[in-house]
């Protein structure tokens, strides 16, 4: 492992701690966490800023707009904007870290010209529609089907949990095209532009009183052909390019902001005990802060390292006893919403990263076949 940053990474972060510094005094204030359209216009306001800076899809290769930024790199990134406050990835996320980096892998030309520069440059917002009520952690099983007619298919069914439903315009969408063959073999991956008729969305209200994500049904929705991602009853081996995204630095800057949370809540403990238990959290949070850049060592030099499957897990377990230890050191205040520090919303927001993404069970079903080999 090398946790060295190179003289030219030490350069772009101090242009960009340059550029955050000009930028960020001139953004608007942060819309209210419910009011999703202001939170579109924010959200994409802040991508475009980043694109005419060339600061938008790091990841991404040059042929589609990208700066084909090494790992290191990247990490810089989410290391600075992070630790500047800078506005979060927001609705971007899935167009951003899912949809885009799946069209680039799997689309075609046509797919790429039309979809790539509008995601980069804040014009084009994503959703997921994977899950349904009866198929998340079991995904494959998935019932939504979509019967092929002429040039489009025809898709009817329901799903759950869409986060930015309510501001998609398209959505990933994974539908049933052969409802005979094993479950794995009979999915089709398609992109759904979410103005088509027949789509309902509704959103769902979280305990913290947000609606982040929306139930979708569609009745009939007619889909064109020509927007199939891969092969018909090909989906499931797409899906896993999708999530396979999320095991990149999708946690870095959860994780930057975890630690700066720290910062913020360590003035306030008095207790011996809980002064203790920072200790911990904190021990913690550095341990996933240095599997993290042997992580990026590792990408540097081509290799996914073992500790990518990890992150997730270890991450979001801690941070759910942060959470946790902010209530008790806030003792009273922590009844209010909308308190000091925004530590109420936060705990109850961790309640979910467990689950998000593969839930903890399942990450551990994942550790235990395929790092240790153990029987399923
Ligand atoms: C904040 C948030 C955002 C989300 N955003 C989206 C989105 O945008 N699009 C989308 O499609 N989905 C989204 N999801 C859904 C998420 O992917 C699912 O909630 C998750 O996969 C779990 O599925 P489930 O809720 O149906 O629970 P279930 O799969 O029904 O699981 C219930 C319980 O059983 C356990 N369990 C299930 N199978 C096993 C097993 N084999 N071994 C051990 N334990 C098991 C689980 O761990 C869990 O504790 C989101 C979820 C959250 C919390």
């Amino acid at each position: 492992m090398d946790l060295r940053y190179s003289a030219a990474d030490e350069l772009f972060r101090s242009e960009l701690r340059e550029w955050l510094a000009a930028e960020l005094a001139l953004l608007p204030p942060a819309p209210h966490r419910d009011d999703w359209l202001a939170r579109r216009s924010y959200d994409t306001d802040w991508q475009r800023r980043l694109f005419g800076a060339g600061y938008a899809g790091l990841s991404w290769p040059k042929a589609y707009g990208g700066q084909e930024a090494s790992p290191g790199r990247q990490l810089v990134f989410l290391e600075e904007t992070t630790r500047a406050r800078a506005p979060y990835v927001g609705v971007n996320f899935v167009g951003l870290l899912h949809a885009g980096p799946t069209i680039i892998a799997e689309g075609t030309d046509a797919q790429k010209s039309q979809h790539l520069a509008r995601i980069l440059r804040g014009e084009e917002v994503w959703c997921q529609g994977f899950s349904e009520p009866e198929a998340g952690s079991d995904l494959a099983s998935l019932r939504t089907r979509a019967v092929r007619d002429g040039d489009h298919y025809v898709v009817t069914g329901q799903k759950m949990w869409c986060s930015f439903g309510q501001v998609g315009d398209y959505g990933e969408l994974l539908v049933r095209t052969d409802p005979d063959a094993p479950k794995h073999k009979g999915i089709t991956w398609l992109m759904l532009p979410m103005d088509l008729p027949g789509i309902e969305v509704r959103p769902l209200r979280t305990v913290s009183g947000s609606s982040e994500f929306a139930e979708l049904f569609l009745d009939e929705v007619r889909v064109p052909v020509e927007c199939r991602v891969g092969e018909e009853n090909d989906g499931w081996r797409v899906t896993n390019v999708t999530l396979s995204f999320e095991r990149g630095t999708a946690f870095v800057s959860e994780l930057v902001d975890a630690m700066r949370l720290v910062e913020d809540l360590a003035p306030l403990v008095r207790d011996p005990g809980h002064r203790r238990e920072l200790g911990h959290v904190t021990a913690e949070l550095d341990g996933i802060w240095a599997l993290t850049k042997r992580n990026v060592t590792q990408a540097e030099r081509g290799v996914t390292g073992r500790g990518t499957f990890m992150i997730k897990l270890a991450y979001s377990e801690t941070r759910q006893k942060l959470g946790e230890l902010s209530m008790r050191v806030l003792d009273r205040e922590a009844l209010v919403i909308g308190g000091p520090g925004n530590f109420v919303e936060e705990r109850l927001r961790t309640l979910a990263l467990t689950i998000a993404a593969g839930t903890s069970q399942i990450q551990r079903n994942i550790l235990g076949e395929r790092l240790l080999g153990l029987p399923r």
